[in-house]
C-alpha cells in the first residue's frame, strides 16, 4: 500500500512534495513540524526513497539498486542524523561529520537526502554549524528537518527551511485508520485522546499497555490526600515516567472535568471509560480552580520543553492539585 493510501491525512503533503518534485524544484531545506505520530518520519522516508530512486513514478519504484539499498538501510546518499537516545541532544561532532560527508559528491543517484530528527535535538554548536551548509546551498543534497517543538529552533535555521505543517487528521479519519489498524470503540478514543490526536502515536501507546498505567496514575491523582499517598511521594513514583505524557494525562482530565460540570452527560469528553469517576470528582471541586489548575498545567507543559527537573515540576504540580481539591471541599457550597 503506498503512504496516501494508507494514511489518507498526509495526501496534501505529499501532493505538494510531489509538485516540488514535477516542477524540479525541490527546496534545499525543508522543515516538517508536526506533533509526534502523526507522520513526518512516513512522509520524510517515503519522500527521500522517492528522491533517490532511479526510475520513480508518483513513489519510488522499490525495485531498482537504490531502492533496495535504501530498503536495507544501507544507501550511502541517505545521511539519518538522530539522537543516540531518545531526548539526547545530536553534538557538533556529528553535524561536521556531516558535513564532511557533503562535500564529497553523492555515490549512488547524483542526489543526497539528509534527515535530521529530531531537528530541535540540536544544540546551539551543531545548529550553527548545520547553518553554515544552509547558507550555501549544495544542488544535489536535500535536508529535511523534522521536529514538533520547531519554537526550540534557533530563527536562522528556521528562516532557511521551507516549512511545512502536518495537522492531526480529523478524529473520524484517525479512528477509522485505527480500526484497520485493529483498535475500535472507547478503547481506540481513548488512545487516540492519550495520543493528542496524533493516530500513528496512538497505535504505538496501544502496544505499550499504555492504558493500564494510565488508570494507575488516574487512581493515585484522584485518591491523593484522600485515601493514600502525598505528592512528593507520589512525585518520585512516577518520575521515571515520562513528565510530558502525565501532563498531558491531567490536561485532559482537567478538561474532562470542565466539561462534565457543564453538562453532566457531556458525550465528547475524551475519557469515556473515566466519565463516572471524573464526574464525582468534578462535583467536589469548584470550576474556577480547575481551570486555574489548567492553566498551571499549561505552563507546566511549556516549562518541559526547556532544562527542567522533573521530578520536582510534577511534585508541585501535585501539591497545587491537592491544595486546590481541599480548599474547594471547604468552599462547596453547591
Ligand atoms: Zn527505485
Amino acid at each position: 500500500m503506498n503512504l496516501v493510501d494508507d494514511m489518507p491525512w498526509l495526501s496534501p503533503h505529499w501532493d505538494r512534495l510531489d509538485s516540488h518534485l514535477q516542477s524540479g524544484r525541490v527546496p534545499q531545506a525543508l522543515l516538517v513540524v508536526g506533533r509526534q505520530g502523526v507522520g513526518k518520519t512516513q512522509l520524510a522516508e517515503t519522500f527521500s526513497k522517492r528522491l533517490l530512486c532511479r526510475t520513480p513514478l508518483d513513489y519510488a519504484c522499490g525495485e531498482c539498486a537504490s531502492c533496495r539499498l535504501f530498503a536495507a538501510k544501507t544507501h550511502p546518499d541517505f545521511l539519518r542524523i538522530e539522537p543516540v537516545e531518545t531526548g539526547k541532544i545530536i553534538p557538533v561532532d556529528v553535524i561536521r561529520g556531516l558535513i564532511a560527508n557533503l562535500a564529497l559528491k553523492p555515490q549512488y543517484s547524483g542526489r543526497r537526502v539528509v534527515l535530521i530528527n529530531p531537528a530541535h535535538q540540536m544544540n546551539v554548536s551543531s545548529s550553527n554549524s548545520l547553518l553554515k551548509t544552509l547558507e550555501e546551498p549544495d544542488e544535489h543534497t536535500t535536508l529535511l528537518l523534522l521536529t514538533d517543538s520547531p519554537q526550540l529552533l534557533p530563527a536562522t535555521i528556521l528562516s532557511r527551511c521551507q516549512r511545512m505543517e502536518i495537522c492531526v487528521p480529523e478524529r473520524s479519519m484517525a479512528l477509522a485508520w485505527l480500526a484497520k489498524n485493529g483498535y475500535e470503540g472507547d478503547h481506540a478514543n481513548v488512545l487516540l485522546s492519550l495520543a493528542r490526536g496524533a493516530p500513528i502515536k496512538a497505535l504505538g501507546l496501544a502496544n505499550d499497555g499504555i492504558i493500564e498505567k494510565r488508570n494507575e496514575f488516574f487512581s493515585a491523582w484522584g485518591d491523593l490526600g484522600g485515601y493514600g499517598g502525598d505528592p512528593a511521594a507520589l512525585a518520585e513514583e512516577w518520575s521515571k515516567f515520562s513528565a510530558e505524557t502525565l501532563v498531558d494525562w491531567m490536561v485532559c482530565w482537567t478538561m474532562d472535568m470542565i466539561r462534565l460540570r457543564t453538562d453532566p452527560l457531556n458525550q465528547a469528553i475524551e475519557n469515556p471509560d473515566l466519565a463516572e469517576h471524573l464526574l464525582a470528582l468534578a462535583q467536589k471541586i469548584n470550576v474556577r480552580n480547575l481551570f486555574r489548575f489548567l492553566d498551571r498545567l499549561n505552563s507546566a507543559r511549556k516549562m518541559l520543553l526547556g532544562q527542567v527537573n522533573r521530578q520536582l515540576l510534577l511534585e508541585e504540580l501535585l501539591i497545587h492539585w491537592l491544595r486546590d481539591k481541599t480548599k474547594d471541599l471547604i468552599l462547596l457550597p453547591q
